[in-house]
């Protein structure tokens, strides 16, 4: 590892937040971020930083204070005020107490500090207080972890990293380890760096760059030990893992996993509580995953104990997947996530037993799949909470691997781990936000790159679907994912070229969607076209062309939905958006009219089919659309002139033509045809094969 320090970019931290809050919290910034772009140092918040410095007060006393990485910041991405100032003398007393409980300390630390409004620090706050250097980095190095995570991981890291360290046992964070360290410091006054058994590294320093490359380091010290000690060892991770087939089998596999996955909501409106996926496989995780030893360290626990919270102890390993037949597939998952559950029902029983406490039980589901031939498959209630998983998982893998080559992989005990998972500040840092009526949910959306299709996806979004974005326009689709994704997060949206017309190309859509979140519950049936012309002028070509988009593509996109969601087995909804017109119709508009009018057909028919199934189909029909936001409906450019030449006004009065032709004299948005769409896919009421006009209100097309 090579420090990433430049004089150049420390200036402009500098220049940039000394002026407010001082060169040392400038500096702490700095090197915090350079600690968090490296992800073999830290993952996803963990890790923390901190500096003492003197703060005047309102009263001009200067007071020590301590300024530690408060919880919810990442260091990759920290700001001055992410870091709270706490009053060191204050913390610096309370060493003197003989306990101090979690309770207590969280207390303390909220009551001393020295803006109400901070967030709270971190739970190590007191090990930084109770030692006397300016400067200190903490990090959870993989290097440093595959060495302590072994039967005698101290004498490995005293051979590997000299001995100005001090290695300290195993004991949970919190006021006994702080006082623990302090101690064992105190012993060892010139030592530059403190390694954590099974947890990680701290390093100190007078300032922010001796600190931080004093952390590089002793980091590049573990690793070039390591590497001297795997040598010889035959390299994983060459050509024996073929991710591209790995992806094509994700396909497979991810509606098959999420069904299984999805567990009983209690509500019979929502009957199913559903996860999301997210897939990794590179050749070298393939390589890894297809080792024989793959299985055992699977079993065995985490790198450092609070990864516990984002993938639980244990990864399910799945030995032998029969991934060509899709129903001994099933079975062989279904009945490895039943063992997972049993075993993680037995831990949990074993150890409120065995402390005498109680706990309210944690859900019993995996985090982590290891599937050979697949690679990497992680479970959460967001993508992004599957993506954090899945890198820290992926780290995981690679670390026991080199721990097992140079020695044994030995975790943490479960009594140690269980103390971790149900500890009340761990799960803090979690959060328990009120989810939202579609969160865990994936919507595929065809045409999302028009007026309806975008701001449908917004709404989607915004009540918390992960959004499968279609177009057969590819630079309108990217515009079109840049507006979803400012609602949603890049993470929960996807954009895939569909043709609502072509078989492999709507089959390709739903892989995509499948390999990306492991699924679909929603699909809106929206793509379509329009041709104004008299029936005795139309060409056949047009007629054709018009049913093949709009009745084929609902035809289409309608069977692929059903295909998936009947492997997933947890229901889902359909909404077809059909038209105004199905009940009015207009002179000029026969293929257009009829197209709808047959889809609006099909949505009662499938709606019938897949009752049985949990899918609900229910039909909109909106008037025109003309344009959301700055995004014109394509569909409107194009056939504008023509109605209004068919309605003999000119084509300026259009929008105003439609909008005052309704009863509420509304302008209909594709806002409100995304929540029309929000509203049947939430299910709200108990109802399939209905309509639901977003009109403004036109008595000649009253539903009937
Ligand atoms: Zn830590």
């Amino acid at each position: 590892m090579k420090s990433r320090w430049s004089d150049g970019e420390a200036r402009q931290f500098c220049d940039r937040y000394a002026p407010r809050h001082g060169d040392a919290l400038a500096m702490r910034v700095y090197t915090s971020r350079l600690i968090g772009a490296e992800s073999d140092l830290v993952m996803h918040g963990g890790g923390n930083t901190s500096v003492k410095v003197l703060e005047e007060n309102l009263l001009g006393d200067r007071v020590e204070a301590l300024c530690i990485k408060g919880s919810g910041w990442d260091l990759d991405s920290i700001e001055p005020q992410g870091f709270p100032a706490i009053d060191l003398g204050w913390l610096r007393r309370l060493r003197k107490l003989e306990a101090l409980s979690d309770e207590e300390m969280v207390n303390q630390l909220r009551t001393h500090l020295l803006d109400a409004k901070a967030p709270n620090p971190s739970v190590e706050t007191l090990l930084h207080a109770f030692l006397p250097h300016t400067f200190i980095d903490h990090t959870h190095a993989d290097a440093v972890l595959a060495l302590t995570n072994q039967p005698d991981g101290a004498g490995l890291i005293r051979e590997a990293l000299g001995d100005r360290v001090v290695v300290v046992p195993y004991v949970m964070p919190g006021f006994r380890l702080a006082k623990l360290a302090a101690e064992m410091f105190e012993g060892k006054p010139d030592a530059e760096a403190m390694v954590l058994l099974k947890h990680g590294l701290f390093t100190f320093g007078a300032d922010a760059r001796e600190s931080y490359e004093r952390m590089i380091e002793y980091v590049d010290r573990a690793e070039s030990f390591l590497r001297t000690r795997l040598r010889g060892r035959a390299a994983l991770g060459t050509g024996t893992g073929d991710a591209t087939s790995s992806q094509e089998r994700m396909g497979r596999i991810g509606p098959i996993l999420r069904g299984l996955l999805a567990t009983a909501s209690g509500n019979p409106d929502q009957p199913h509580r559903r996860v999301i996926l997210e897939h990794r496989a590179t050749p070298e995780l393939l390589a890894l995953i297809a080792s024989p030893q793959c299985a055992s360290l699977a079993a065995r626990g985490p790198l450092t104990p609070d990864h516990v919270i984002r993938t639980k102890g244990q990864h399910l390993f799945i030995e032998k997947p029969a991934l060509q037949d899709p129903d001994a597939l099933r079975s062989q998952l279904a009945s490895a996530i039943a063992g997972y559950r049993t075993r993680y029902d037995a831990y949990f029983a074993d150890q409120v037993r065995a402390k005498g406490v109680t706990r309210s039980k944690l859900d019993p589901d995996p985090r982590v799949f290891l599937v050979p031939g697949v690679g990497i498959v992680c479970a959460g209630k967001t993508r992004k909470d599957a993506a954090i998983a899945a890198d820290i998982a992926e780290h995981t893998l690679r670390i026991k691997d080199a721990a097992e080559a140079i020695g044994r992989y030995e975790p943490l005990d479960e009594s140690d781990l269980f103390d971790v998972e149900y500890w009340s500040l761990e799960q803090a840092k979690l959060g328990k936000e009120t989810e939202k009526p579609l969160s865990r949910q994936v919507a595929l959306v065809t045409g999302a790159a028009g007026a309806i299709g975008v701001a449908t996806c917004i709404e989607l979004a915004k009540a918390g679907a992960h959004v499968v974005l279609t177009d057969i326009d590819p630079d309108a689709l990217d515009r079109a994912r840049g507006k979803v994704a400012a609602v949603a997060g890049r993470s929960a949206c996807t954009a895939v070229r569909l043709d609502v017309t072509d078989e492999d190309s709507v089959a390709a859509g739903f892989d995509h969607a499948c390999r990306t979140f492991g699924g679909v519950d929603i699909l809106v049936a929206n793509a379509g076209i329009a041709h104004v012309s008299a029936l005795a002028d139309t060409d056949v070509r047009q007629f054709r062309k018009v049913l093949d988009v709009n009745l084929g593509g609902y035809f289409l996109t309608l069977r692929a939905a059903a295909r998936v969601m009947r492997v997933q087995g947890t229901g889902g909804n359909v909404i077809v958006n059909a038209s105004k017109n199905v009940f009015a119709p207009g002179a000029d508009f026969g293929a257009y009219s009829a197209s709808k009018a047959a889809g609006h057909q099909l949505g009662k028919v499938a709606a019938i089919e897949l009752a049985p199934l949990g899918i609900r189909v229910n039909m909109i029909n909106a008037d025109a659309v003309f344009a959301e936001g700055d995004t014109p409906s394509g569909l409107w450019r194009e056939i504008g002139p023509d109605r209004a030449r068919s309605r003999g006004i000119p084509p300026e009065k259009l929008q105003e033509f439609y909008r005052e032709r309704n009863l509420l004299h509304a302008e209909i948005t594709g806002a409100h045809v995304g929540r029309a769409v929000v509203f049947f896919a939430s299910n709200q009421v108990p109802t399939t094969g209905a309509t639901l006009p977003v009109d403004g209100g036109i008595a000649a097309a009253f539903p009937r």
